[in-house]
């Protein structure tokens, strides 16, 4: 169970355990220690690069989430490594099915 501050902020470091502070800015998001993120979220978000928010997600996950419960995206904390993937698969799978289009020739 990972602790958490009210907005789903750690209240320490998964990775080097600095505590997070509590008068933190609402965009400090990463460890000043690690750069570790210190908030969970979906890593499907594309918003910022292509100003597509169709097929975007980047919801905000509880600490122990590996994929997103929206989208199947693997979470930023697993693709950090800073919790446990038990089922790496799944990720591959999706991937796959995305990247497997036939080129027509
Ligand atoms: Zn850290
Ligand atoms: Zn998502």
């Amino acid at each position: 169970m990972v602790e958490t501050y009210s907005d789903n902020f750690v209240v320490q470091c998964l990775r080097c355990d600095t505590p997070t502070p509590e008068d933190r800015e609402q965009d400090d998001i990463y460890c000043q220690e690690c750069a570790s993120p210190l908030v969970n979220k979906c890593t499907n978000d594309n918003t910022q690069h292509f100003g597509n928010h169709d097929d975007s997600c980047g919801i905000t996950l509880d600490p122990e989430a590996v994929y997103c419960k929206k989208c199947a995206t693997i979470s930023l904390f697993a693709s950090k490594e800073l919790i446990e993937n038990k089922y790496p698969d799944a990720e591959i799978a999706s991937l796959h099915s995305q990247t497997q289009d036939e080129i027509p020739f």
